[in-house]
């Protein structure tokens, strides 16, 4: 029997499954041939599995690199379960010295161990005393620099991997972009036609991106629409306990929160009533959801933007995973991307440009008014329709339109009045408004007094927006605005803006008050 062949019969064996999954075919056959993959593919596509099952059937211990030992106990638990022999070895386990001796006598499918393991020499002894069928690398991403999370440990993995040349490699991640993908095949020495990427789509996720005024209400109304258990990530601590306290007040509705400013017992208790819960909403800092197993989340919303596209899709992936409609809502404020770009100036130089290509990535997500689909598969390097049909702006096409003259007056105000002024006196300067202290500053004798007029002055707020999400207007310490990215080439005339205008405010334009 060849080894894909003998792969399926393991299949069903161990794990009870008629078929491989998406990709997991693929992955599998490069393992049992030898092969070196780094295989990329969504959360919930079943990566374990393509490491598990050749673990099985090969001779040897497959050794598995994860980085959070909370991770790597749920793993250990499945595997176990399948009637899989394995056991971590980390600073919470007491029974090292069992596994080490399981380990030598053969007896261990799957070793997990944490990445700063790998560098210490004794453990790479260890590894000499018995043989390896393959080494798993779990959370690649994290070898990159250009990833979203890198990890200095994992830098750490080469020499060990490179400790036992024959022994495969096999790097598995959710979120690769293609620079950190390449990265990720660099660090791990994994060949160039390695790579297996899996579909990222996530059909039945509807996807949405909003401006957020009231994210009360604009929460409680997504409450409503989606009935179901819904995470909504907040940025702050403070944050999730205001909103945990609001929308149960405003809803009736089970609301809890979730950061890691609550004792573990809190934080254990609200986790477990979330995944038995059928209506819950639970308040979250991102830290939460990792690991968890929870198929019918009908919504997971964002208050504020999240740190990455790859972020992004991650938190947003817990959606939905049955198979059944779901939706992210993200609600953002042009606040949120302009803290995120001043907070740039504190990132060290080697890392600021992959940061700053980050919030970039995340603006033109915000601010496309193409499919958002489109935009997120195309950033993991597929190539997808133009349209799909299921996110806000498949729905109901927003329009757009040139703001380029308007975008000048916005920048030359911001300019005149020494780049110190927040939009709401911007806004006063520009329409010529009689304010006490727009007279006292003298900006009511500016060129650029009052030369907004009429429609025009309902854009500057989407515009101001649209400016900070690229960073052609930046936040200044007090709170001001300042001229950043290309505000320059915009004044001169070199760059063109235009903004998206939501159906909702062309709707209004029009007279129509339906909501
Ligand atoms: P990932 O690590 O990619 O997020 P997991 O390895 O945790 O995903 O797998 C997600 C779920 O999919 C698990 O419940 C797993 O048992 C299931 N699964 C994996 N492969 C298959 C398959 N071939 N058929 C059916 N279910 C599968
Ligand atoms: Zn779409």
């Amino acid at each position: 029997m060849t080894g894909i062949a003998r792969a399926g019969q393991s299949l069903k064996e161990t794990f009870g499954f008629d078929r491989f999954r998406g990709r997991q075919e693929e992955v599998v056959a490069r393992v049992l041939a030898g092969d070196s993959t780094l295989a990329v593919m969504p959360t919930g596509a079943g990566k374990s599995l393509t490491y598990q099952l050749p673990a099985v059937m090969l001779p040897g211990t497959c050794v598995v690199i994860s980085p959070l030992i909370a991770l790597m106990h749920d793993q250990l638990r499945s595997a176990r379960a399948n009637g899989i022999r394995a056991a971590t070895l980390t600073s919470a386990d007491a029974d090292w010295r069992e596994t080490q001796d399981a380990f030598r006598a053969g007896e261990l499918d799957l070793l997990y161990v944490a990445p700063e393991r790998a560098s210490q020499p004794g453990f790479r002894d260890l590894l000499g005393t018995a043989p390896l069928c393959l080494f798993a690398i779990d959370e690649a991403h994290c070898v990159s620099e250009w990833g979203h999370d890198f990890r200095p440990d994992y830098r750490m993995l080469r020499g060990m991997l490179d400790a036992f040349p024959q022994v495969p490699r096999l790097a598995l991640t959710a979120t690769a972009d293609k620079q950190t993908r390449a990265d990720v095949m660099t660090q791990l020495g994994i060949p160039d036609d390695g790579l297996v990427l899996a579909g990222f789509d996530r059909p039945n996720i509807r996807y949405a991106i909003r401006h957020r005024d009231n994210p009360v209400r604009q929460l409680t109304d997504l409450m409503a629409a989606a009935p179901g258990p819904g995470i909504v990530y907040a940025p702050t601590r403070r944050k999730v306990e205001e909103l945990a306290v609001k929308l149960a007040a405003a809803t009736g509705r089970a609301v809890l929160p979730y950061h890691a400013g609550l004792d573990a017992g809190t934080r254990a208790a609200n986790q477990a009533a979330f995944v038995t819960s059928e209506d819950m909403v639970i308040v979250a800092t991102v830290a939460f959801g990792m690991g968890i197993d929870k198929p019918d989340v009908r919504f997971v919303a964002h208050v504020g933007v999240p740190k990455s596209i790859e972020g992004y899709y991650q938190e947003t992936g817990r959606a939905g995973r049955d198979g059944d409609p779901s939706q992210a809502v993200m609600f953002w404020g042009a606040g949120d991307f302009a803290t995120a770009r001043q907070r740039l100036a504190e990132v060290d130089e080697g890392r600021r440009n992959a940061e700053r290509a980050r919030l970039d990535a995340l603006a033109g997500l915000v601010e496309t008014a193409a499919c958002r689909r489109a935009v997120l598969l195309r950033h993991f390097g597929e190539d997808p329709p133009q349209s799909c049909g299921n996110c806000d702006n498949c729905l109901e096409q927003p329009s757009v339109t040139d703001v380029t003259e308007l975008a000048r007056k916005l920048l030359s105000a911001v300019y005149r009045t020494g780049q110190s002024f927040g939009m709401g006196h911007l806004q006063k300067v520009l329409t010529g408004s009689e304010d006490e202290r727009v007279r006292q500053r003298g900006h009511d004798r500016l060129s650029v007094f009052g030369i907004v007029e009429g429609e025009e002055a309902a854009l500057l707020q989407p515009l101001s927006r649209a400016l900070q999400a690229r960073g052609d207007l930046v936040a200044t310490e007090h709170g001001g605005l300042a001229l950043g990215g290309s505000a320059r080439a915009i004044l001169t005339g070199e760059s063109a803006v235009a903004i998206v205008v939501p159906p909702k405010r062309q709707r209004r334009r029009r007279g129509d008050t339906t909501p």
